[in-house]
């Protein structure tokens, strides 16, 4: 299993993340192929991209010649099949286990067989995806935070039949990156997430059983407890539809352990369409 080097074509499948992770890739000089099935997504993909950077610009953070030297190494993909060059594919699509497992072995069919395939699951068993592969062995999580170019973390899951080379090439893929890596197994959640899974949980029963209203306990952790964002603001920014299909993925891996009980509240946002910041409306509104 060869290592990666600049030189390796990296190809990212999704939005939001999707997105994130394309110019994590692109920053560190990779050519970056970046697909996501709905029409147009990727290219407002590497617009949002474009903008963001342009503020570094306005800061005198970044040069305008850098800024477009790194948005022309991402090249918008609309077929699939185009991604048959890429030595690692990395997955940001819905949090759906069947979903995930249907394209990745689509994947086993356009990619050569020794790229490896990642998945930026925040939740999903890394070995139930594998479990319908031909290759399990070249899957692998990796997990980057919201959003991706900001947060240092990458947790790599392996599977139980991913391979070691994999993992410890993920790994230093990440550290390369600039990332702040961790081996994990493939556990409910993972590290972070697992962990997180109270911290919202808890904050939802708070406001439920009319303790205090959102901005108080978002500004009670901001301002004294040393997060960047309160619980609300967190969840806004990840979107209701992933963090509640993560709850609900954590909650039924641990055989439905009332401790990560999916909160109604949650619930009622999502049937709402009010999905957060991407969608302009969560807890909180979006302008
Ligand atoms: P998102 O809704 O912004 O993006 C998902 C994209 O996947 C959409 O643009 C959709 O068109 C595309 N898509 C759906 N099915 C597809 C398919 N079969 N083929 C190609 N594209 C497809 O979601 P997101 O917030 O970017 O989350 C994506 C993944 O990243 C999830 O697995 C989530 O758990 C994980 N994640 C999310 C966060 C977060 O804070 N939002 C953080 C870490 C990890």
């Amino acid at each position: 299993m060869n290592k990666f080097t600049t030189d390796s074509v990296i190809a990212i499948i999704g939005g939001t993340m999707g997105a994130g992770i394309a110019q994590v890739a692109a920053k560190a000089n990779h050519q970056v192929l970046l697909f996501d099935v709905a029409k147009g997504a990727a290219e407002k993909g590497i617009d949002n991209i474009r903008k963001g950077l342009g503020k570094l610009v306005l800061r005198s953070r970044m040069t305008q010649l850098e800024l477009d030297a790194l948005v022309s190494r991402i090249v918008p993909i609309s077929d699939i099949k185009q991604l048959s060059s890429a030595d690692l594919v990395i997955e940001a699509i819905v949090e759906k286990l069947e979903v995930k497992q249907m394209l990745f072995r689509q994947l086993e069919d356009i990619c050569h067989e020794n790229a490896i395939l990642a998945s930026n699951t925040s939740s999903i068993s890394i070995t139930a995806i594998g479990a319908k592969l031909l290759r399990p062995q070249n899957l692998i999580g990796m997990h980057f935070f919201n959003p991706a170019p900001i947060m240092k973390l990458v947790e790599v899951i392996s599977g139980l039949d991913t391979d070691k080379q994999v993992a410890d090439n993920i790994f230093e893929l990440a550290i390369n990156w600039g990332k702040l890596a961790v081996h994990a197994k493939s556990t409910p959640g993972f590290i972070a997430n697992r962990v997180a899974r109270p911290f919202y949980a808890e904050s939802l029963r708070v406001l439920q059983e009319g303790a205090t209203d959102i901005a108080t306990i978002d500004a009670l952790f901001r301002e004294c407890g040393g997060f960047k964002m309160g619980p609300f603001e967190l969840m806004d920014l990840i979107g209701h539809d992933v963090n509640y299909a993560v709850t609900c993925s954590v909650f039924e891996a641990f055989y439905q352990d009332q401790r990560f009980l999916p909160s109604l509240l949650q619930k009622e946002l999502l049937d709402a369409g009010h999905l957060g910041r991407k969608s302009g409306r969560g807890f909180y509104q979006y302008p």
